[in-house]
């Protein structure tokens, strides 16, 4: 390469990093100096109750699971320097998988290092040019990079759209297999795929579903088992993909899971799992933990619930405008992206971490923060969190300065 080219592929990443700073869409990392949890210590030494993170179930600075990880250290050791085929399986890890399938109802499941490698890694061995995939609009990345590297063809439905996924599967209708794939719960909004009715098209025109449960895994249904259960959909559901890296957890890998003849394909056929190092011990035996306590109570999961309705029903209250629903995922609506980033920015000023969110992540005039709730949160959190969203949001203008009682 000359000296030139060089320099001009250099001066070109500078300029398009300076551009994206003059956007306001330049990712900053906040760095943390104590453990994940509902509250944190930021590097500069404040403190502050955090809002979002993926931490729903409170467990990832938990000192049990920390405990787990140790434990399984000791007896598996920190690494098995190998993918899984060749030398990379102990027993944590069948156990883990077996321990996932109870969890879900499935056959079998199967572990990659992240949900965004089972999700890269779920389409191209199962679906060819003579199949379909039919996918909501919003899906995660990962789902669209991994149909991306599928022959498969490609349809999109309308987001959350029933009318228009059924138009999708008619368009589909001379393709071999047809899938629908959805998040099952979607994190912008914390909409939630209305699967029963997707399961009853599904059936209408012979199509299979599949659905990412990374936000729902844990949580969601009455034994927070997912989306599926929340639907009442459990057991008709193909193909499930997921993540060890927030309820379940919080550390990182993901997982696909099904029936046998699927799992069993993606082991001999699934690229970011054929040729990529098995998920560390430590992990395998902290999540496998994880789902031990989850599936004998259902605790966390009901304090979550109980965190996320208090909270839903105050900052209404208050007057703020938000997503109507019932997942811990609450955006807390501000439309304008200026307001959105001075709002989160004197929210931190008032010590409490969440994020602003503004186009092009959300519709023009969409622009809000995303509140997350955990079981970790107490009731006195959530009241300085509530505090500080009243005072802000006077500051701002945003609600009345006088509270509606004094009108
Ligand atoms: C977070 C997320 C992923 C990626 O999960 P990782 O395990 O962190 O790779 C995939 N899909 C959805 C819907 C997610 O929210």
């Amino acid at each position: 390469m000359s000296e030139q080219a060089r320099n001009t592929f250099y001066s070109g990443l500078q300029e398009k990093l300076i551009g994206l700073r003059e956007q306001g869409l330049f990712k900053p990392e906040r760095v943390l100096a104590s453990r994940q949890g509902a509250q944190v210590t930021s590097e500069d030494g404040r403190t502050l109750i955090n809002m979002c993170a993926n931490n729903y179930l409170g467990l990832s600075g938990q000192e049990w699971v920390a405990q787990a990880s140790i434990d399984a250290t000791e007896r598996y050791g920190y690494g098995l320097s190998s993918v899984r085929f060749i030398c990379g399986t102990q027993t944590v890890h069948k156990e883990l998988e077996r321990a996932i399938s109870a969890f879900l109802g499935t056959e079998d499941t199967i572990l990659y290092a992240a949900a965004f490698d089972a999700n890269g890694g779920v389409f191209e061995p199962l679906f060819d040019e003579n199949d379909a995939i039919i996918s909501d609009a919003l899906n995660h990345a990962s789902i669209i990079d991994g149909i991306r590297l599928c022959k498969a063809a490609r349809f999109r439905y309308a987001h959350n759209d029933m009318a228009d996924l059924e138009k999708q599967l008619q368009a589909a209708a001379d393709k071999r297999h047809k899938i629908i794939v959805t998040d099952g719960v979607f994190s912008m909004d914390g909409t939630i795929a209305q699967l029963d009715r997707i399961v009853a098209l599904a059936e209408q025109y012979g199509a299979l579903v599949m659905i990412d449960e990374c936000h729902a895994s844990g949580f969601m249904g009455k034994t927070g088992r997912g989306t599926h259960e929340h639907h009442d959909v459990v057991g008709k559901i193909d193909i499930i993909t997921g993540t060890l890296g927030k309820a379940l957890g919080g550390a990182m890998g993901g997982f696909t899971s099904g029936r046998k003849e699927v799992i069993e394909t993606l082991r001999q056929k699934s690229r970011p799992y054929l040729f990529s190092n098995t998920l560390a011990p430590s992990i395998a035996g902290a999540s496998l933990e994880v789902l031990k306590r989850l599936s004998g109570s259902t605790e966390l999961r009901d304090r979550l619930h109980e965190n996320t309705a208090y909270f839903r029903r105050r900052i209404e209250e208050i007057g703020f405008i938000i997503k109507p629903g019932t997942h811990p995922v609450v955006p807390v609506m501000l439309f304008e992206a200026p307001v959105a980033q001075k709002f989160a920015a004197r929210m931190f000023e008032l010590g409490v971490l969440l994020s602003g969110f503004f186009y092009p992540v959300v519709p023009m005039g969409q622009a809000r923060v995303r509140v997350q709730l955990s079981a970790a949160h107490t009731r006195e959190q959530l009241d300085q969190v509530l505090a500080a969203f009243e005072q802000a949001g006077k500051e701002l203008g945003i609600i009345p300065t006088t509270t509606p009682s004094q009108n």
